[in-house]
């Protein structure tokens, strides 16, 4: 970089902090794409002039509504909902609905933020938006979990619709709540459209969808190893996260001759040198999806080791998937992965990897999938729901997953495009929030000034 973009980078975000006090994870994420689009466009005037990186970090619109629902023992409970909407140029809002305690507007902005770019990069129609409540599901009956949904969905729906805003599950919003999501909004807006993603088979959905974060997460990573000369078969894989993501991307590592040896989920980590695969995952799946239970069960029912309170990074391993949450791999994480042999990262989590934790991958030239990328397979299968309700038909579970593979291949093929360097290094942070930034930069220009 050089002395000029360097100052234009140190304007540009001392005006975002400004603008955006309080939010370290938002200004974290405008950050990570300033540093690749700041340089990039600094001889393009056409988006300079036109300010379109300033305009994409400003959301279109940010809705905040109270929600107010009654537990089980009649006591009137109070949450702050939210969506933002962050960019339409390339097609109706879209992205997640997170509940969990840690939901305020910085983590929801970072998240519609970088969707914007994530849904640009699987070259489908879909703008980028973020949605979700500082409500924990976690300890709830089902009862107070329908009613929770059903009081959120009251205020949501008036802003939602198949061309408007079409939300999807994330952190806390499986099947069961997007069961009751979309049930609510067909009761109140008495119509049976497609304004939700992830929904159950029965009444909308799509086969593969619930797979594919995570099978889309390994399918990047098998893609970047390749473009290297490696293969995934035989790797030993260290995987966060005992959730839809983690879950999925582990189930594809044994699919495709890895060996998957961690699990974690907020109180530790469970490791398996002898891998987490077939029975021993279906068991998993049942404790998570079923029982709701910790992952703790795991080392009891298995008899290995469960580290409380711990990440899973210093375990030894050849490939890493944090697919857990946000900054849960730290620069000392990453510093003990390199030191340990580990040769790719692919973030199945959104911006799981800290900025710190990106500067040691990138400098030891680690293959760095970063979430915009390596977890897009998920959006991209509610891509493909969207256009299956719009017609009216639904595709085979083979035809879908073909379809999930070739969108990987793609967005691989668009970092290698914009993120190669002369030295053969691939830096996929860079490639994807190029990629990701001319296809809305461009509709923005086509607009005018709005
Ligand atoms: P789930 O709710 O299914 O699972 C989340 C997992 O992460 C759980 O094991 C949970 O443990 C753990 N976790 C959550 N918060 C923390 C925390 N603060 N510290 C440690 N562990 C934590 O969510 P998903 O699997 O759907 O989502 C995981 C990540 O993937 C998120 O970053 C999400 O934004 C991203 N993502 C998800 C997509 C999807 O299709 N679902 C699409 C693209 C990205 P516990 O149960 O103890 O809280």
């Amino acid at each position: 970089m050089n002395a000029a973009t360097h100052t234009a980078l140190h304007d540009f975000m001392q005006k975002i902090e400004k603008r955006n006090p309080n939010e370290p994870e938002f200004q974290q994420a405008v950050a990570e794409v300033a540093t690749s689009v700041l340089p990039y466009i600094q001889d393009k005037p056409l988006y300079r002039e036109a300010r379109i990186l300033e305009r994409m970090t400003e959301p279109d619109r940010v809705i905040m509504f109270r929600v107010v629902w009654e537990d089980d023992d009649g006591n009137v409970q109070i949450n702050r909902g939210y969506r933002v909407q962050n960019n339409n140029a390339i097609g109706p809002y879209k992205g997640g609905l997170r509940f969990h305690p840690s939901v305020n507007l910085s983590v929801l902005k970072f998240l519609a933020f970088e969707q914007t770019f994530k849904n640009s990069l699987t070259g489908l129609p879909m703008g980028g938006g973020k949605g979700g409540a500082d409500f924990n599901p976690k300890g709830r009956s089902n009862n107070e979990v329908m009613r929770f949904c059903q009081a959120y969905m009251t205020e949501l729906e008036r802003h939602i619709g198949e061309g408007t805003d079409v939300p999807a599950g994330d952190i806390g919003v499986g099947a069961r709540e997007i069961g009751y999501l979309f049930g609510q909004h067909k009761r109140l807006s008495n119509q049976f459209t497609g304004v939700l993603t992830g929904k159950g088979l029965e009444y909308g959905g799509s086969l593969v969808r619930t797979e594919a974060t995570g099978y889309g997460a390994v399918y990047f990573l098998e893609d970047m190893l390749k473009h290297r000369g490696k293969d995934i078969e035989g790797c030993v894989a260290t995987i966060s996260g005992s959730g839809n993501v983690a879950l999925y991307a582990a189930e594809k590592v044994a699919q495709l001759g890895g060996k998957a040896v961690t699990l974690s989920d907020s109180s530790g980590f469970i490791h398996d040198p002898e891998g987490i695969a077939g029975d021993k995952l279906a068991w998993v799946k049942a404790l998570k999806e079923q029982r709701r239970g910790r992952i703790s069960e795991y080392a009891e029912e298995f008899g290995v080791e469960f580290f409380p309170g711990e990440r899973p990074w210093k375990i030894p391993c050849d490939v890493a998937l944090p697919c857990a949450t946000q900054n849960e791999l730290s620069g000392s994480d990453a510093q003990t992965l390199v030191d340990n042999g580990c040769m790719a990262v692919s973030e199945g989590a959104n911006m799981p990897t800290d900025q710190e934790g990106l500067d040691i991958f990138v400098s030891n030239h680690i293959m760095f999938a970063p979430s915009k990328a390596a977890n897009a397979g998920g959006v991209a299968v509610s891509g493909l729901e969207m256009s299956q309700n719009s017609v009216g038909i639904s595709w085979e579970e083979d035809e879908l997953d073909r379809r999930l593979r070739t969108i990987m291949r793609g967005i691989h093929e668009q970092c290698v495009e914009y993120g190669s360097g002369d030295n053969g290094y691939v830096n996929y942070l860079k490639g994807a929030n190029i990629a990701g930034f001319n296809k809305v930069a461009n509709a923005m220009l086509a607009y005018g000034v709005m």
